[in-house]
């Protein structure tokens, strides 16, 4: 055994994991970050979400906490802990504003706060929440991670990789004093005993089948690719086995974008790989139709909820539809996040229709000179799709969705060719249930007590979500991983 040099050991080098071990070396502990694999900085997010950061105090964005957490319990039925909720509206602006002047100020970044998340329907509510991390205001940057890990290493954080916790290491009342290890290249097992505690940084299980199986069976329907092939649940099953608790019902966040080839059962398709067939297309709210070619649904729904309402379709998938034309006009659809075009997305027109060209060659994208001849390349039945084009076409002239109420300026005919189809599943990007914690970031066992020397955040810890993730608070995830992982290492420090 490693005798106790460290006073704090955190478990996963990423977004919760860099801002806790930050956290912790601040208040003076002596501390140790290992991570599994060989490298993390590509995993720092870059939309971030906030409460009056001072990005958004710049911007002139105001935020009414109240209304927001209420918005975010409501969303999750109650099936979460508001003290989480109002933990993160209080203390994710000190977390985004130590991000902005300690860690990408000095390295000529900085935060610019998005007003635009607005839409007008109940369903559609946002708020605008995110933080972009910027050098010019033109684009991301994507290296950030590293400047977080720099940081961290001039308060004196030590760093780890290729170690892999394997069982957390407690004493005779139950207190958590360390790690076990593997070094994942010799399979050298060691331990290493923290004074203070263990930190659990280690995300979600979307890439461990059995997991999902027991947890989340749903998901494994709902998605035809993961995009965090990491998510291995390791931190989650070594709490277990120290008596924690976790959410007993699933939360997730999906995106509704990910292109399969004609034809694929869903039920043996679950691809585990980052660079997954993502047409960010996918997630425009333009004409959507089941594998009967019905429309079934108000295309203008949160990303997730079309992977919701699929569930009560035939074969779990969906098609778009849509045409040429479309192309030249996908300005009007104000999508925000990723699939926005322009800054603070990564898309243009050009850059569209260039993906569009790629899934084309690729043979995920289908196009036809008539609707007929697009149902027989899409395996749609032909007499179904061309009734449900020609009804939505009307629709479009009309100004009016009567059947599931999408805004008028989201409807775009489908009225002359060329047309292009592709089918389309959902794009696991985490698991979001978790561990129980409390307010201090402490997991809890079984009865709701404190596990003393354990702590969690990020994907690893759960109470605050619950079913689908709300992406109309853009940033969300990643700031519920940065502000309490920033908390959990400032709490180690002062139990
Ligand atoms: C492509 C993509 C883009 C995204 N973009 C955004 C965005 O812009 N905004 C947003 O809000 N959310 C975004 N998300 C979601 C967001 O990344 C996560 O929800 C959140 O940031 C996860 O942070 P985390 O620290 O909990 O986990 P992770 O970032 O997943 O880090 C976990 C770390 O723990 C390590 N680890 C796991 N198990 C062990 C073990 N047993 N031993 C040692 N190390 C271990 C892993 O190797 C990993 O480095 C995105 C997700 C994806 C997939």
């Amino acid at each position: 055994m490693e005798n106790a040099a460290y006073d704090v050991i955190v478990v996963g080098a990423a977004n919760a994991g860099g801002f806790a071990a930050g956290a912790a070396a601040e208040k003076g502990a002596k501390v140790l970050v290992i991570d599994k694999k060989a490298n993390s900085e590509y995993l720092y997010r870059n939309t971030i979400a906030s409460v009056d950061s001072h990005a958004q105090q710049r911007a002139g964005v105001k935020i009414d906490k109240r209304e927001l957490v209420e918005f975010l319990s409501a969303f999750a039925q109650d099936n979460v802990d508001q003290q989480l909720l109002w933990t993160w509206v209080n203390h994710s602006g000190e977390a985004l504003d130590w991000l902005e002047e300690k860690v990408l100020k000095p390295n000529g970044d900085h935060l610019y706060a998005t007003g635009d998340a607005y839409y007008e329907t109940l369903m559609n509510k946002a708020f605008p929440s995110g933080n972009e991390i910027t050098a010019d205001e033109k684009a991301w940057d994507w290296g950030w991670g590293k400047y977080v890990i720099a940081t961290d290493q001039a308060l004196g954080v030590e760093f780890q990789y290729n170690t892999k916790l394997e069982h957390l290491l407690t004493d005779a009342q139950n207190r958590v004093i360390g790690v076990q290890v593997e070094d994942t290249e010799t399979h050298a097992v060691r331990e290493i005993t923290a004074k203070q505690g263990v930190i659990l940084c280690t995300g979600g299980y979307g890439a461990n089948e059995a997991l999902m199986q027991k947890w989340a069976p749903t998901l494994l329907k709902k998605n035809t690719y993961t995009q965090s092939p990491r998510d291995d649940g390791s931190g989650q099953v070594a709490a277990l086995e120290v008596g924690a608790a976790r959410d007993l019902e699933p939360a997730s966040i999906i995106f509704d974008r990910g292109a399969v080839p004609v034809g694929t059962n869903i039920d043996d398709y679950y691809v585990k790989d980052w660079q997954s067939h993502q047409f960010v297309l996918g997630s425009y709210p333009l004409l959507k139709v089941n594998l009967r070619g019905e429309r079934f649904f108000n295309e203008s729904a949160p990303y997730q909820f079309a992977m919701n309402s699929l569930m009560h379709q035939p074969g779990h998938l969906e098609v778009m539809v849509w045409n040429a034309k479309t192309m030249d006009n996908l300005k009007q659809f104000h999508t925000l996040g990723c699939s926005r075009l322009g800054w603070p997305g990564i898309f243009s027109t050009d850059g569209e229709k260039k993906l569009l060209q790629d899934y084309l060659d690729k043979g995920y994208v289908q196009q036809a000179d008539s609707i007929a001849e697009l149902a027989t390349k899409m395996h749609l039945p032909v007499d179904q799709l061309t009734k449900t084009v020609a009804h939505y076409n009307d629709l479009c002239d009309a100004g009016k969705d009567t059947d599931f109420g999408k805004e008028a300026y989201r409807l775009f005919p489908v009225d002359e060719g060329p047309y292009y189809a592709v089918t389309l599943g959902g794009i696991l990007l985490a698991t979001l249930d978790g561990l129980h914690v409390n307010s201090q970031m402490q997991v809890l066992d079984q009865h709701e007590a404190p596990i003393a020397g354990l702590y969690a955040a990020g994907n690893c810890a759960g109470g605050f979500f619950w079913g689908a993730y709300p992406d109309r608070v853009p940033g969300l995830t990643a700031s519920h991983a940065v502000t309490f992982g920033r908390l959990a290492g400032q709490c180690v420090v002062d139990a």
